[in-house]
């Protein structure tokens, strides 16, 4: 070993037991596909839910895996959530910032409770855990933050006002972050999915998927892992110089906007 080789505590290389990710809305569909894509690499992964509790059965044991209740719309339970995780492995490096939900109605219909609901889960929600994540990110000089969004912010959804709206702001937000944090080596980055086969989908129906499904270039919904695929990409060092984009795999769904 020379003098300028690294030693392995060099504190500017990633802990040889994996980086640290936390992947808010986990516990199953795109986050837990996201989970399993970390896992599969190397690393640990904490995952959070309402409800705290992961569908995944292959879940290895708490040296690699947590999953805890964590919703996001309560910052206190945010702030605990980071500290056990940080308690557990230290800080959060990689923040994938996937939690959502839907409230659909047309919107002369849709109450002002529908709206703030959407707006403070899937908008709101990712601005308290990135920011949240970002304190430690700045001290440690490196990170990354993935945003989830949806096609829906590009193209617009019939009955998905509170949605779309909540999903557009994700890329005003990140593109800003990005630019704030640039400096210290940390990226914030958007994924925007299309079509996904999740819970979140099915409770559109199987008539309303099949004519959404007809509108997409290539032709069929994405599965899940097709989603953590491009997160694990912008968690990459690969993408070392990529920062404020938005990614979109939605089947060219929305290509072109
Ligand atoms: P699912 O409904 O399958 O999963 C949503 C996850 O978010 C669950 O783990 C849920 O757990 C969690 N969650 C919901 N509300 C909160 C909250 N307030 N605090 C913490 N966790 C919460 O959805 P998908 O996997 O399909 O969606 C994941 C992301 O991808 C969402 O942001 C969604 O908008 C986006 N997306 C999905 C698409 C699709 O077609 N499926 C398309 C485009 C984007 P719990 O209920 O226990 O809290």
């Amino acid at each position: 070993m020379t003098d300028e080789s690294p030693s392995p505590t060099d504190p500017d290389l990633p802990p040889a037991d994996g980086r640290v990710v936390l992947v808010t809305g986990g516990s199953r569909g795109i986050g837990m596909a996201c989970a399993r894509w970390f896992l599969a690499h190397g690393d640990r992964v904490a995952v959070t839910s309402r409800s705290g509790v992961t569908e995944d059965e292959a879940a290895p044991g708490p040296d690699r895996f947590l999953s805890l209740a964590c919703d996001v719309t309560v910052q206190a339970q945010v702030d605990a959530a980071f500290a056990a995780v940080e308690e557990a492995w230290g800080p959060v490096e990689v923040l994938v910032a996937n939690a959502g939900v839907t409230r659909d109605t047309l919107v002369l219909r849709m109450s002002e409770d529908a709206w703030s609901e959407v707006i403070d889960t899937n908008l709101t929600g990712v601005f308290r855990v990135a920011k949240r994540a970002l304190a430690k990110m700045i001290r440690l000089r490196r990170g990354r933050v993935i945003m989830v969004s949806s096609v829906g912010a590009f193209i617009g959804s019939v009955g998905q006002a509170n949605y779309a709206a909540s999903k557009a702001g994700l890329v005003g937000m990140a593109r800003s972050m990005a630019r704030e944090v640039a400096s210290r080596s940390i990226t914030v980055n958007v994924v925007a999915p299309g079509l996904v086969e999740t819970n979140m989908l099915a409770a559109l129906g199987e008539e309303h998927m099949r004519a959404f499904e007809a509108q997409v270039p290539l032709g069929r919904v994405a599965r899940p892992e097709e989603i953590a695929e491009a997160v694990g990409f912008l968690a990459s060092d690969g993408a070392g110089y990529v920062t404020g984009a938005v990614l979109p795999v939605d089947g060219g769904l929305a290509m072109g906007m």
